[in-house]
């Protein structure tokens, strides 16, 4: 029989509403096993995450400030769910513990897990499948790193029984049984996490949009949905940007060959996003997808001769790396070279960085640039069909966007592209003009 994890996001269990939603979903098709859940979010845009109250009023509990307000707000939360469900469920004693645990100072990140581990117990009840606390199933090390091995061995036991279960997503415990989460946004973490150790055929992460989209819609009004995704596209546009699903997430499932579809709450009958490792299926349109980002700094360094000189770029690059600035770009000429850096990294080190450059290798001339934005336009598209950036340079120049810098990787996946902030929004709507509206 077909196993499949499925995620869902906060939005898509911010309400009893949003929770039914949910609920149908899992109970539509017999394959939906194993439910991760994260913590009620945001029911609208003045609304504020339970994760961030379960913060705020730890905050205030540890400090030894008036806490009760803001705990009565999730305790709030939660009864509008399990009212809305008509459970027979009652969390006093689960919030008694909490509120205890807080005035214990159990840690921040103890807190914040007691979100996902509610719904979690709600959305057990509601279904009728075994809670299993995350507590007990994913490990981290004693440095705070996550136990990815021993995660899996012990999650894949601890299932191998059980026929359908809900683990609430985003945490874990630390050898001495504390409780520790994953960055911001990890109940997508978690749930690649059971996706691997069960062999799921399909990780479902259910969301509030249907997919991830070509473009960002704040910029081209409304873009297509990316039917599929490879690991490594999506890699390329999560770098410049768009964010759907967590970094991390992509790893546990990505070793087994596990697809994820990306998927919305509010429209299931929606197709969403197929991430796949690898696939033969033509791309609708030459590129997948593009992304980018504001506010780089471009250093161009120039000097005679520059080529032949050994070991040229790696003294540039060190005087870098000693000021700890991470390099995005390094597009060469013959003697000429020029590091894209992000501004606000930069700011705080200029000019030691160009006296460095000055000290170990005397150029002739170091320029800066600043309000730069790079774009990359991805797709393995791009590949087999000629003219690709051809057509990105036409547009843009029919959109009068000067280009600033251009480089291709060898992968032939990507075209990063750089031109003044100013011109950023007009750049990416005619590149996306000219591959999507033009091929649609
Ligand atoms: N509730 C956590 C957060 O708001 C984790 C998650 O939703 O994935 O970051």
């Amino acid at each position: 029989m077909i196993k499949k994890v499925v995620k869902f996001g906060g939005s898509s269990l911010a309400s009893a509403r949003q929770f039914k939603k949910a609920a149908n979903i899992v109970l539509s098709e017999k394959s939906r096993r194993y439910v991760v859940p994260s913590a009620p979010g945001k029911r609208n845009d003045s609304d504020e995450k339970v994760t961030d109250l379960l913060y705020q009023c730890y905050d205030l509990a540890a400090e030894g400030g008036a806490y009760k307000k803001v705990l009565n707000r999730i305790k709030e939360r939660f009864a509008e769910i399990i009212d809305g469900l008509e459970l027979n469920m009652n969390l006093a004693y689960e919030f008694d513990r909490i509120e205890e645990n807080f005035l214990n100072k159990a840690g921040r990140d103890y807190a914040a897990s007691r979100g996902e581990y509610l719904n979690g117990m709600i959305m057990a009840q509601f279904l009728g499948y075994e809670f299993i606390d995350a507590a007990d199933v994913v490990f981290f090390q004693e440095n705070g790193v996550f136990d990815s091995e021993r995660t899996n061995v012990e999650l894949g036991e601890r299932l191998a029984n059980v026929e359908r279960a809900v683990i609430p997503g985003f945490y874990g415990s630390m050898p001495d049984g504390r409780v520790k989460t994953f960055s911001r946004g990890g109940s997508d973490v978690t749930g690649s996490i059971v996706a691997r150790a069960i062999h799921a055929d399909m990780y479902e992460n259910w969301t509030d949009v249907s997919g991830f989209l070509v473009a960002d819609p704040r910029i081209v009004p409304d873009p297509q949905v990316i039917e599929t995704i490879t690991y490594s596209e999506l890699r390329e546009l999560a770098y410049m940007g768009a964010s759907v699903l967590h970094e991390d997430a992509i790893f546990p499932v990505r070793r087994e060959g596990i697809p994820i579809n990306i998927r919305n709450t509010n429209r299931p009958k929606d197709k969403g996003t197929l991430i796949v490792e690898s696939t033969c299926r033509k791309a609708r349109y030459t590129i997948t997808g593009i992304a980018g980002k504001k506010g780089f700094c471009s250093v161009n360094i120039e000097k005679a001769m520059m080529n032949a000189e050994v070991g040229f770029c790696r003294k540039v690059l060190s005087v870098f790396e000693k000021y700890g600035i991470s390099i995005e770009h390094m597009p060469s000429g013959i003697d000429t070279m020029t590091v894209f850096v992000h501004q606000s990294d930069f700011e705080e080190f200029e000019q030691s960085v160009i006296a460095g450059i000055h000290r170990a290798v005397e150029p002739d001339l170091v320029e800066m640039e600043s309000d730069l934005a790079l774009i990359a336009v991805v797709g393995r598209g791009m590949k087999a069909v000629r003219g690709t950036a051809g057509r990105i340079f036409s547009a843009l120049a029919h959109a009068h966007v000067n280009v600033k810098m251009i480089d291709q990787g060898s992968s032939e996946r990507n075209i990063i592209i750089g031109v003044k902030d100013a011109d950023f929004e007009a750049a990416i709507r005619a590149i996306y003009d000219i591959f999507v509206t033009m091929e649609l």
